[in-house]
């Protein structure tokens, strides 16, 4: 099915986890070349686990099927799946996380992982119009040596790595465990996000913005509970990047229509919306722009403001280059045409 014109506004998606992009046609392909077999007897009973109950159900299902990606062939095709997917749905820029812990722990190494996602991102531009950059996470439930050594192990890719980011589970897991390799790659010039505000009441906001010196907060979602906070994240213009259909998913919020996302923007804060875990959440990015059109009302006005939003969070601003790409892909979203379409 064709998505509509709104749904294909040009944007870039900065809250992506590559191994969520996994869809289970590419989950059997992969499982099939390496030996490996599925607990699901086809595509068909894979995709209805996918209909998970809870976080924990998610949690489960999403890291054994990671079991499949083995090789930098694999990982090169499940970032080049994600990329054709993105470019229908209007996706210009990429910043794409992964989780190099999650692979360590099945014997994956980082080279294995980040060479095999660089092939397939460094010929996106060409292939299917998206510039790109790559954020390494941490996993937040796993210890501060472990994230340390995972920055370590990580140095002999540093020019394949924008940035670190922080995910997994939250609640229990406060952003200042994390100071000193936050820290450590800062000095490296490496950018700084972390997941921060999703389950976890504002303070945990307040700790990636004051101890890890955040410079954009993935979800953000509980921060209109403290007004002083928002103020914080409107003066210093920090972009919250909002995830409607994975909030919904893991049931943070009931319905959709109950998403502070039109509250969030009235109050000034910069917003971007983003698909997470995309083959889990029951939508891409574009699809997501069409959801919260639809179930929030958003304007027409306000669509555009999200699109332009993307880029103006993005990290394209470490050169001159990103930056005339930039501006070539705001006047691209200026120009949009939204008026004559239904949406
Ligand atoms: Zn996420």
């Amino acid at each position: 099915m064709s998505l509509a014109p709104l749904a294909r506004i040009p944007k870039a998606e900065l809250h992506l986890h590559i191994e969520g992009t996994l869809e289970p046609e590419l989950a059997f392909e992969l499982a099939a070349r390496n030996g490996i077999t599925l607990p699901y007897a086809d595509t068909e009973e894979l995709r209805k686990a996918y209909l998970f109950a809870d976080l924990q159900s998610f949690l489960d299902l999403y890291y054994s099927l990671m079991a499949v990606l083995v090789t930098e062939d694999d990982f090169e095709a499940l970032a080049d799946a994600y990329l054709a997917r993105a470019a229908e749905q209007g996706v210009r820029h990429a910043e794409i996380f992964f989780d190099p812990q999650a692979h360590a722990a099945r014997g994956v190494e980082m080279g294995t992982v980040v060479e095999g996602l660089h092939r397939a991102l460094a010929r996106s531009e060409a292939r299917h119009g998206i510039s790109t950059k790559l954020i390494m996470c941490f996993l937040r439930d796993r210890s501060a040596e472990s994230a340390m050594e995972t920055l370590e192990a990580a140095k002999p890719y540093l020019d394949r790595i924008v940035g670190i980011g922080l995910d997994s589970a939250e609640v229990g897991n406060p952003a200042s465990k994390f100071r000193e390799v936050y820290e450590a790659a800062g000095a490296l010039g490496l950018r700084k996000v972390a997941h921060a505000g999703e389950e976890g009441d504002p303070s945990y906001v307040w700790e990636a913005l004051d101890i890890l010196g955040v410079e954009r907060v993935d979800h953000g979602l509980r921060s209109l509970e403290d007004p002083e906070l928002v103020t914080r994240l409107v003066r210093d213009r920090i972009p919250l990047t909002l995830c409607p259909l994975s909030n919904v998913r893991l049931r943070t919020i009931d319905m959709l229509e109950d998403h502070p996302l039109v509250k969030m923007m009235d109050a000034g804060l910069l917003c971007t919306v983003n698909s997470d875990d995309p083959s889990y959440f029951g939508g891409y990015v574009g699809d997501t722009f069409h959801a919260v059109h639809e179930a929030l009302g958003i304007d027409h006005e306000r669509v555009r403001e999200l699109a332009r939003n993307s880029f103006v969070a993005s990290f394209l601003d470490g050169s001159a280059e990103d930056e005339a790409l930039r501006a070539r892909y705001i006047a691209e979203v200026e120009a949009y045409e939204l008026d004559d379409i239904s949406g």
